[in-house]
């Protein structure tokens, strides 16, 4: 890892020797990797990137903390577009807006960009079990990736998860076990396992070097808008690992100079559940015990997280980019699903859409200009729960198999 210095405790500063195996601090606080970027400046330029035949998120390679001898895994991750929506933007009253389409992914989310990296350090480390707890995408994406590379995968999942996405689990030959709780629950299941066994932990927050994998969004952002920052991102909040990750890819490019100004973060959470915007807003974080409650509000099931393992590194990551923080329903997530997929050609699950609901509702409140340019990270693919697709929609045009019955269909419609 010869551009990375150390790696060091958010909490207590505390800095240790950077190995493939590290996790949380002795005083239980997440640790940040820190590069000498004096060092990087010297080695690579934004041109130097510009010309590189890599076109996955390894094109960041010397920006990431891996052995130089590694070999990388075998699905090919990032390099997902950056499209400019002229018609959505519209809709919603901006006349920039982006989309990043993280449903490109080979399992079709964002968490394959930390999934691969979960699967480069535990090749490095030499151990062929990954193990991860997750509502769903991280768990699909670490077993897709460990597929690719013949590692086993163990996953703890909370019985609420997609359809889609257990699917993905078997198919790509995962040990599943759905657990008879919430993902606290798996969750607690899974550190267990880790601990007992001596697997690889793939469990965000706790492994630093995931959030490493996941800033790669952010430095792909900058290079497809020619190395210039966005005014706003706009990213769906759960854990808090995917927000601070992009903000730490700004943050890096921002420190080697290759982009003059960082963003603000929009960060959105549910109505629901919403325990890191809380503690911003200083808010008591209430807990709730009443499961009937909780389970009322989560369409969202990506970003249904009560207790967020790396709340420090988001609500840092929202105060120090002057961010805004905005609350979605399900019914605003279902509209917001809608209107990108009939704007844009682009089906998000619902904790993809949340931000365009998000973004939505600060337009309408006036919280952000007109011309600002904004890019909303589409995090997830609708295919992965499509019944929440089918709850945005309304049903099909019914017809007889005669073309007379179609075309007096064809009248009440406005298509002609
Ligand atoms: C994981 C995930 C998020 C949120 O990421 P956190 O790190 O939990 O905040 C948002 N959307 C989708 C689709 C996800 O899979
Ligand atoms: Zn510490």
């Amino acid at each position: 890892m010869k551009n990375v210095k150390y790696a060091e405790c958010i909490k207590c500063g505390c800095r240790y020797q950077v190995k493939a195996d590290i996790t949380l601090c002795e005083c239980g606080g997440n640790l940040e990797i820190r590069y000498d970027y004096e060092k990087i400046k010297k080695e690579i330029s934004k041109e130097k990137i510009e010309k590189s035949c890599e076109h996955s998120m390894w094109r960041y390679r010397d920006l990431l903390p891996i052995e130089e001898e590694m070999r990388m895994p075998n699905l090919i991750i990032g390099n997902t577009p950056l499209y400019r929506c002229k018609n959505l933007g519209e809709k919603i009253g901006l006349t920039d807006l982006y989309l990043k389409d993280e449903g490109r992914n080979p399992t079709a989310s964002l968490k394959d960009r930390a999934s691969a990296m979960a699967i480069v350090k535990a090749n490095e480390v030499k151990k062929n079990v990954v193990c991860c707890a997750s509502t769903g995408n991280a768990a699909s994406s670490l077993a897709g990736n460990a597929a690719a590379d013949q590692v086993r995968c163990v996953i703890f999942v909370p019985a609420r998860i997609p359809r889609g996405k257990l699917a993905q689990l078997l198919i790509f030959g995962a040990t599943v076990f759905k657990v008879d709780g919430r993902y606290e629950d798996a969750f607690r299941l899974s550190e267990w396992a880790i601990q007992k066994y001596g697997w690889y932990n793939r469990n965000a927050a706790i492994n630093p070097f995931l959030m490493e994998g996941k800033k790669t969004a952010a430095y792909e952002i900058c290079e497809q808008l020619g190395w210039e920052s966005p005014d706003y991102v706009a990213v769906s909040v759960g854990d808090g690992c995917t927000i601070s990750s992009v903000w730490k890819g700004f943050m890096d490019l921002y420190c080697l100079k290759f982009i003059s100004k960082l963003p603000k973060l929009i960060s959105v959470q549910v109505n629901g559940c919403c325990p890191i915007h809380q503690a911003v807003k200083k808010e008591n974080v209430k807990k709730k015990d009443n499961l009937q409650e909780i389970q009322k509000g989560m369409i969202a099931d990506s970003i249904a997280v009560e207790t967020p393992r790396n709340y420090e590194k988001a609500i840092r990551a929202i105060l120090q980019s002057q961010g805004i923080m905005t609350e979605v329903s399900d019914e605003e997530i279902l509209d917001a699903m809608k209107m990108m997929g009939c704007y844009s050609g682009v089906f998000a699950e619902p904790a993809g859409a949340a931000a365009l609901g998000g973004i939505r509702k600060l337009c309408q409140t006036d919280k952000i200009r007109k011309n600002a340019k904004v890019v909303l990270i589409v995090t997830g693919n609708g295919l992965k729960d499509y019944d929440s697709g089918i709850r945005a929609v309304e049903c099909p045009i019914e017809v007889k198999p005669e073309i007379q019955c179609l075309e007096k269909m064809m009248k009440t419609l406005d298509l002609l």
